[in-house]
């Protein structure tokens, strides 16, 4: 984020406008819908902004700027051509630390004008820090398309019983739960519909009747965070991360996704820290299980599939063992993902009749895999957390009867801008891998479906770093 958005308050504030053009005129009806006090400096006046004046809604003092005219100044936007006049406003503005704008130019300016979305008292402020206004606009236009004209019609009502709601639902969570009931539901229908008597009538009967609810048990949601970009998460998952009231993820969760979340949600993160010990399993298990206890809807974020080699299974036993329910949302395995980013076929008529997920994690010192099934011909093997064992993998591999000269690829960081590619085949991969340094989630692919896609080779290679 280059500026940080804030909403200023301009309600009988007095603002500096300097130019009497058309676009002074843009800038000087936004001021006054902001209820700001606008005085013009501008030696001649045309147009919408001459009537403005004519109609006393701007002050004009018929003359060329001073630096005193700054004084007492809540904010300064100067829309002129006058280039000089532009920079001497800009840099007595901002030798009194007055915020100023100027139109078109980001390098005098010290803030930005956004594109406004404008449904009062809700506002939209969309910004691209100067880079691209066109794509602004376009953003704006679809968001005046996706949100009803009298959707502030709904904030305003909901403003009315703010202080009674919050009087009667003790807990931030009891309230926007109720509050989520109310917009997504038929009383949000009705007071966007301007049927204020039925909506309130309908609010009150949800007030009471919530009031005198048990408290609704909490749960678990076992959610596939996909393999790293956002665009991948599934739509249940999107809701799922914009309700919870806790998040508990671990470090292949990419952050990437995590930003999609709810930003107040309690976000606990149960990997492994630098220096730190990490969590067992069975403390994971125990913390799920006391908070869906205290009633909180939890997502239990996990890279990939949750049901993939991600010890999802053993968190469903431990949570139905205590009696809590349990969702779960799939995710896209880092295989499918990995594959689709490099347009990888897992499977191929002449190729492949096969793909095989395994895991090359170490167990009881040694990777114990039934390795005459793996080196058969015909098939994709996808290795999944074989970064360290890499070595063994393609040794047992060509013991077994693949071909030394088997293409095999390593996508670190799958699906994300961070993404990378070591290609090689059986023998090399080894010494591919090492060079690259690869420290993020790896993926390891084995199988002549490589040779595919890296015979296509400019593809394969365009859109991520590749290693060859
Ligand atoms: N449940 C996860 C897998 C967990 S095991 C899933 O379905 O994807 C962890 C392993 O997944 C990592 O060691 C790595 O091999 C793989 N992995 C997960 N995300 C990845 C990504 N974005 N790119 C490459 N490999 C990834």
């Amino acid at each position: 984020m280059q500026s940080f958005p804030i909403f200023l308050s301009l309600q009988d504030r007095p603002v500096l406008v300097v130019g009497g053009g058309e676009r002074a005129a843009r800038k000087v009806e936004l001021l006054l819908s902001a209820g700001a006090r606008v005085a013009l400096i501008a030696d001649t006046v045309e147009g919408e902004i001459a009537q403005l004046i004519a109609d006393a809604r701007v002050s004009w003092a018929g003359r060329g700027f001073d630096d005193d005219d700054l004084s007492g100044m809540a904010l300064v936007v100067v829309a002129t051509d006058d280039e000089a006049l532009a920079a001497r406003v800009s840099n007595a503005a901002q030798r009194r630390s007055l915020p100023v704008n100027v139109v078109d130019r980001p390098g005098l300016s010290s803030f930005i004008m956004p594109a406004i979305v404008d449904r009062a008292p809700i506002t939209i402020a969309i910004s691209t820090d100067g880079t691209a206004p066109a794509l602004a606009q376009r953003i704006r236009a679809e968001i005046e398309r996706a949100l009803p004209a009298a959707l502030g019609r709904l904030a305003r009502f909901a403003e009315i019983f703010r202080v009674q709601v919050r009087r009667t639902l003790e807990s931030s969570r009891d309230r926007r739960r109720f509050w989520d009931r109310v917009f997504a539901g038929r009383i949000g229908e009705l007071a966007l519909a301007g049927d204020e008597i039925a909506a309130r009538r309908e609010l009150i009967r949800l007030l009471d009747s919530t009031r005198n609810e048990n408290p609704p048990a909490g749960m678990v949601h076992l959610v596939g965070a996909g393999p790293g970009d956002p665009d991948l998460l599934t739509i249940k998952a999107h809701h799922l991360l914009q309700r919870a009231d806790v998040i508990v993820y671990d470090r292949l969760v990419a952050p990437e996704v995590l930003a999609v979340a709810r930003r107040d949600a309690e976000r606990i993160f149960v990997g492994k820290r630098r220096g730190e010990h990490r969590q067992t399993q069975a403390e994971i298990n125990r913390r799920l299980v006391s908070l869906a206890r205290a009633g909180n809807s939890v997502v239990r974020l996990k890279g990939g599939d949750p049901l993939v080699f991600g010890r999802g299974g053993e968190e469903i036993e431990a949570l139905v063992r205590a009696g809590i329910a349990v969702e779960v949302v799939p995710g896209i395995t880092a295989a499918l993902g990995c594959a689709a980013s490099a347009a990888i076929p897992l499977t191929h008529r002449d190729h492949a009749r096969a793909c095989i997920f395994v895991t090359g994690q170490l167990k009881d010192g040694t990777v114990a895999l039934d390795w005459p099934m793996l080196a058969r011909p015909r098939q994709t093997v996808v290795i999944y957390m074989a970064a360290n064992t890499l070595p063994i993998v393609a040794a047992r591999l060509m013991e077994h009867g693949l071909s030394s000269s088997t293409p095999v690829a390593l996508i670190e960081n799958g699906t994300t801008s961070r993404e990378r590619r070591v290609v090689g085949t059986l023998a090399t991969i080894e010494q591919h891998a090492r060079r690259a340094e690869l420290e993020g989630p790896t993926l390891c692919m084995v199988g002549d479906v490589i040779g595919l896609a890296l015979a296509r080779d400019h593809e394969f290679r365009s859109d991520a770093r590749t290693i060859a």
